[in-house]
């Protein structure tokens, strides 16, 4: 039954230097029936650079279950096609999973042609641990949302992986310190593969403070890399000595609130954990 299938082809390619294309990727994607792409005009100028004529056929989030239907016949029906996306590797924060589930579902082979993802290179780059992570991709875009997935990871203890728009780095920095603590370490890998290439480790302290001053440009696209909560459980109690030391100056002369932030300044401990040491210094 397999033989007379088409083959569904998962391409990699570029995330910005066109010569990150694999040989591998350049011969299927001119060998096969057509190509599924997230935006045809952007993949159409990928093609001509690479002097592929092989037709392309538009597979995005908004056309992704009619065009899942269309493309799993034409699969049935023995063409082989590809799926690729804008840059990268299709699926990883892009459209694809319900094509590939569907080919899984319909006894399709499913063949993957490895290549470029952004957030393989910059945590290969990143200067923090490797050997467990987590890939988050892209929070909420509402500060509400993205406080509230932060805060569920606040003691996550292995690296997390953020994808984000350029726009909003400096709102999902600012979101981070408050939640992680200021003396949290991370990463901004910018522009991977690009003329402006460049990779910033600190901790989020110097990572706002380089935002604002410019050093550390707000165009261009990113992946931050934030380090795991390695603070050992017993030595919460040493923290929490250094914040009541700091707050027992502040909370007679100042509000509640202004020594909380002063104390997570001075410290770099997270806001929510001296928020609830200062509660408790006020009940007692
Ligand atoms: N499928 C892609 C992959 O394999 O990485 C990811 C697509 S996702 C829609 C786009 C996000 O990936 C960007 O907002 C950015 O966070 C990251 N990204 C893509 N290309 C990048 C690059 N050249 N440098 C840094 N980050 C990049």
């Amino acid at each position: 039954m397999h033989q007379q299938m088409g083959k569904l082809y998962v391409v990699a390619t570029p995330i910005g230097n066109l010569d990150d294309i694999s040989n591998r990727a350049n011969k299927i994607l001119s060998q096969v029936a057509w190509i599924a792409a997230e935006d045809t005009r952007h993949s159409s100028g990928l093609l001509q650079h690479l002097g592929i004529g092989t037709s392309l056929i538009s597979y995005h989030e908004h056309n992704e279950q009619s065009r899942t239907r269309m493309l799993i016949e034409k699969l049935c029906q023995g063409e082989s096609g590809a799926l690729i996306s804008d840059a990268g590797t299709p699926l990883i924060s892009d459209p694809g999973y319900m094509l590939v589930a569907a080919a899984h579902e319909a006894k399709i082979p499913v063949i993957p042609i490895p290549g470029p993802c952004a957030f393989v290179a910059a945590l290969s780059v990143a200067g923090l641990p490797t050997d467990k992570f987590s890939f988050e991709g892209f929070l909420p875009a509402k500060s509400q949302g993205r406080r509230k997935q932060l805060e569920s990871l606040v003691d996550f203890p292995h690296t997390m992986i953020f994808y984000e728009a350029p726009h909003r780095l400096a709102a999902l920095l600012e979101d981070c310190a408050e939640i992680f603590g200021l003396n949290r370490q991370a990463t901004i890998v910018r522009e991977l593969t690009k003329k402006f290439e460049s990779v910033y480790k600190s901790d989020f302290q110097h990572l706002i403070a380089g935002l604002a001053s410019g050093d550390i440009p707000q165009k261009g696209e990113f992946v931050l890399i934030v380090a795991g909560n390695t603070m050992e459980k017993h030595s919460m109690g040493e923290e929490e000595e250094e914040m009541r030391r700091v707050l027992a100056v502040l909370l007679p002369e100042i509000s509640l609130k202004q020594a909380v932030q002063i104390t997570v300044k001075l410290t770099g401990f997270a806001k929510n954990a001296v928020y609830d040491v200062a509660m408790k210094m006020k009940e007692e």
